[in-house]
């Protein structure tokens, strides 16, 4: 394959993104030693920093591919060097240049498939409400309290729906008002963006800003830490606002009102992972844990790498997407973290998590002895 180095284009690229402190960095490592890929292969972001700060970075290699945007290593950097940013300004490039590596070209599908359907499986867009079938679930109308926006994979992946049809069962039992947008919601965007398709990210977020704002929607409730970063720090560049709220804010909302009764024992040790786009990058680690200490009988066994410190599933930055070898999956490490505390229920609150988890569960030593479930499937049994 041709080399393709646009060593203008990078810096420039770098500079538009907001990540011009490349140029601070002073080469510590403090980034590498905090990174997720440290334990499992060979991925370092000083190095991938220092080339690109001099426009020397090689666009067709997987290093720029590698990063799950984690979040580690910016709570670190002495510098400020914002990696996240920057990282996604060489994918822009790649992206442009349609130069990707082999565990890469999935994103190609991905891509067709959210511009046909609105949904990176290429399922039918008018079978997004489907999941719901049997349930008591009505189209959005104003004056209805919550627009609930399940996002892609609670919609259509078949584990997942079992998380919106759990939710769906909560909010009718504390009789709250919400709705859906069916298939005129699309996919928020957020991970297409991180793979670094602007173009289709604009395009996803003004198909489901315009549906939104026709509706009259105000409040947005949300599955997926990845719909709540989106709608909640992104979707302002298109100067709307919207109060987006994640379901484990509003469980610990309806169990702390007294709105929600929890009746049902549930004997089991569980531990719970921080997903990075609800703890690291919102801030939401003090909700999810309230809510699971109001279950009955429940033991809550907490791992060393927890809250900001937490350890990535792998499924952000779009890697859900793109081909991780078996050696190499995050999950299965945090699968073993979770184990080793004790827990019976690893509990979650992130479709991709709970997507990286199970996969994990067939592939880790005693994965069969313990179950994954997210934060609404275990207050759903509780009730
Ligand atoms: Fe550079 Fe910051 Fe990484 Fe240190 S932590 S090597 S300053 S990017």
């Amino acid at each position: 394959m041709e080399t393709v180095t646009p060593f203008k284009e990078i810096i420039d690229a770098i500079k538009a993104s907001g990540g011009d402190a490349f140029k601070y960095c002073y080469q510590c490592g403090m980034c590498d030693t905090v990174c997720p890929w440290n334990r499992v292969g060979s991925f370092s972001m000083r190095k991938l920093v220092r080339e690109a700060t001099f426009g020397l970075t090689e666009i067709e290699s997987e290093d720029i591919w590698r990063c799950t945007t984690c979040g580690k290593c910016p709570q670190v950097c002495p510098r400020g060097v914002k990696q996240i940013e920057s990282g996604i300004a060489l994918r822009r490039i790649a992206t442009e240049y349609d130069v990707f590596p082999k565990s890469v070209e999935p994103i190609r599908v991905i891509a067709a498939n959210l511009r046909a359907e609105g949904n990176p499986f290429g399922e039918d867009r008018a079978k997004r409400t489907k999941w719901a079938e049997g349930l008591d679930v009505k189209q959005f109308a104003e004056g209805m309290e919550f627009l609930y926006s399940p996002g892609c994979y609670l919609s259509y992946d078949p584990r997942a729906k079992k998380i919106a049809r759990a939710t769906v069962e909560i909010l009718n039992r504390a009789g709250v008002q919400f709705g859906i947008l069916g298939p005129q919601e699309s996919c928020c965007g957020e991970s297409i963006r991180k793979t670094g398709d602007e173009a289709l990210f604009k395009s996803l977020a003004r198909q489901n800003i315009a549906a939104l704002v026709e509706r009259g929607v105000r409040k947005i409730l949300v599955s997926s830490p990845h719909c709540y970063h989106t709608y909640t720090h992104e979707y302002p560049e298109f100067m709307v606002h919207f109060e987006v709220v994640h379901i484990s804010q509003l469980l610990h909302t309806l169990l702390a009102e007294g709105r929600l009764q929890l009746k049902t024992e549930y004997a089991k040790t569980v531990t719970y992972h921080d997903p990075c786009y609800l703890g690291r990058h919102n801030g939401v680690y003090d909700e999810p844990r309230e809510a699971l200490k109001k279950v009955p009988g429940l033991q809550l066994n907490e791992m060393a790498e927890s809250r900001k410190d937490s350890f990535c599933c792998g499924g952000g930055g779009g890697r859900i997407w793109m081909e991780t070898a078996k050696a190499e999956r995050f999950s299965d490490v945090r699968l073993g973290q979770a184990i080793g505390v004790g827990a019976q229920v690893l509990v979650t609150a992130c479709p991709y998590c709970i997507t990286n988890f199970e996969d994990s569960r067939l592939n880790v030593k005693n994965g069969e002895t313990i179950e994954v479930k997210d934060i609404t499937e275990v207050i759903r049994e509780a009730l």
